[in-house]
């Protein structure tokens, strides 16, 4: 269910005409989008859906809020080549797409501009050349927007290029169409995983419970299936999942369809999302009472991005 327009969108919540007009800037900066998937699992009776809640462009985005900004992470800084990112030690991430299947109204790339994303892998040739040229880089990372916007005969063709560089040895998937379109999970992408030289993990993006159904559930075993381990990053969002009882039943579901929780983050201060932001007292507190629910292998690390540092820190 994309919306692009925002009449589109206007129509179809139930906003006053003056709140129709506050919102024109909003999605001037970040177009309502919903994938048809998500959408089925959204109770569209109820205002404060936890799955609604994470796509529902407001007006309170417009705030200017100190210390949060465009571009929260320093990204730019990172660049090492079109298409890369060089964060961290031993990794490095491309992105493959600035397009997602969904707009989580919280994501720390909502302002980014990707125009200078390789499309061929011709354009790929100057990034494929700086891993080559580095022995240290061992795992790289698929990220976005969202990589598997991206078609297989792409995706596969970028994959091949970099199983040709002998000191690689892993390729990660962060992902969130799983969940937001999980017929996107097809028998013929996971074969092409799976058939990698490339130790081929994915990392879903799961904020609710709620997100998981049968389609989902399904997706998710095709990948378990082909011997893909699957992990689950999570951010800490208010109002959506910052009970204990959510996130106790969050990793109850991710154990059961096969995902490892891997991180809860703690919000990325991108304008626009100051609304979203649960503190980090709060945070531990909420990770020390899922230790109580929970065997060790289900209970997220809390982290945090700070800027400029070389690795996630754990709160
Ligand atoms: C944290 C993060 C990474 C790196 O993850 P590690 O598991 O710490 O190596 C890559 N991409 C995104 C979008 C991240 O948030
Ligand atoms: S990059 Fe991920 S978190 Fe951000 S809008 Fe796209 S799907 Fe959502």
């Amino acid at each position: 269910m994309s919306l692009p327009t925002p009449n589109g969108f206007l129509n179809f919540t139930p906003l006053t005409a003056r709140q129709a007009k506050e919102m024109q800037p909003v999605l001037a900066g970040f177009p309502f989008l919903v994938s048809d998937g998500f959408a089925s699992r959204i109770d569209w009776s109820n205002q404060n859906d936890p799955l609604l809640l994470q796509v529902l462009p407001t007006p309170l985005e417009l705030e200017q809020r100190e210390g949060f900004h465009a571009d929260p992470l320093d990204e730019k800084e990172y660049r090492a080549a079109p298409g890369v990112l060089k964060k961290y030690q031993g990794r490095v991430i491309l992105q493959l797409t600035g397009a997602c299947p969904i707009h989580c109204r919280y994501c720390f790339r909502r302002h980014i501009k990707q125009d200078t994303i390789p499309n061929t892998l011709a354009q790929w040739q100057a990034g494929l050349e700086m891993i080559r040229s580095d022995e240290r880089i061992k795992e790289v990372i698929y990220s976005g927007g969202d990589p598997l916007m991206v078609s297989d005969k792409k995706l596969f063709a970028l994959s091949n290029a970099l199983a040709e560089i002998p000191h690689l040895q892993r390729l990660r998937i962060h992902s969130r169409m799983p969940i937001a379109d999980p017929k996107r999970i097809t028998p013929a992408l996971v074969e092409g995983l799976k058939k990698s030289r490339l130790v081929t993990t994915l990392v879903i993006h799961m904020n609710h419970p709620a997100e998981m159904d049968e389609t989902v559930r399904e997706a998710l075993a095709r990948l378990v299936d082909a011997g893909i381990p699957l992990y689950n990053q999570s951010v800490l969002l208010k109002g959506i999942n910052d009970r204990l009882e959510t996130l106790v039943e969050l990793s109850e579901v991710l154990l059961q369809a096969r995902v490892t929780p891997y991180y809860l983050h703690l919000l990325d201060r991108v304008a626009g999302a100051a609304h979203f932001q649960v503190d980090r007292d709060r945070g531990k507190a909420l990770v020390a009472g899922l230790r109580e629910h929970l065997p060790g292998y289900g209970v997220p690390l809390l982290v945090e991005e700070r800027p400029g540092e070389g690795a996630k820190s754990v709160v």
